[in-house]
């Protein structure tokens, strides 16, 4: 049998490191882009922003019902307040798990994802699994990421794109009233605000 030679190209390549190493040398030789810029990127992103961020707004939100209000309806102003704006969270949308809804967000066509609140990715949010499983079972994948819901629960699927990003606001747990912002922070998870998790009773 002969040997197909033909790629889709959703597949990924053979070493992804190897090919992203190979583009940013090409870039770099060619001057387009300034490696100190890409080293600053990359650094921010990997250390500086992370699902703390969107933690931070969370606990307002639970707390301060005014603040909770104006995120639900109109976020971006607050946010570049806040100095939470930039690349890949410039159209932010915040919807709220209630008892009766449950949110849960995946970029079917990529990996869009809001940066300036949660960091970067994680794998499985990428995976080809996980895009297309969360749109024809989000209940079966929920599972799997240890989250029950009861059976008249309403689980939303929100699509992100490359011009709108969704940040999931968990319920605020049980037992939790007379913590501070900074306390109620430490219970909002990375995977609750993307819906594949609830926050957490304890810290
Ligand atoms: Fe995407």
């Amino acid at each position: 049998m002969p040997h197909d030679h033909s790629h889709p190209q959703t597949e990924l390549p053979a070493d992804p490191v190897l090919r992203v190493k190979a583009l940013e040398t090409l870039l770099v030789n060619k001057g387009l882009v300034d490696p100190a810029a890409l080293d600053e990127i990359i650094e921010t992103y990997a250390h500086k922003v992370g699902p703390q961020n969107g933690a931070k707004v969370v606990a307002k939100m639970w707390s301060d019902p005014g603040f909770r209000d104006a995120m639900l309806t109109d976020p971006m102003p607050v946010l570049r307040d806040m100095d939470l704006y930039g690349r890949q969270g410039e159209h932010m949308v915040f919807v709220e798990n209630t008892d009766t809804v449950h949110n849960i967000v995946v970029c079917t066509l990529c990996s869009c994802y809001p940066w300036p609140l949660l960091g970067i990715p994680p794998g499985w949010y990428k995976s080809d699994a996980y895009r297309a499983r969360v749109v024809r079972e989000p209940r079966a994948v929920l599972q799997e990421f240890g989250v029950s819901l009861p059976e008249d629960t309403v689980v939303r699927v929100w699509d992100s794109t490359a011009e709108t990003r969704y940040l999931v606001v968990p319920q605020r747990p049980a037992h939790t009233e007379g913590l501070s912002e900074e306390d109620l922070a430490a219970r909002v998870t990375r995977d609750s605000m993307i819906g594949t998790g609830f926050a957490a009773e304890t810290v």
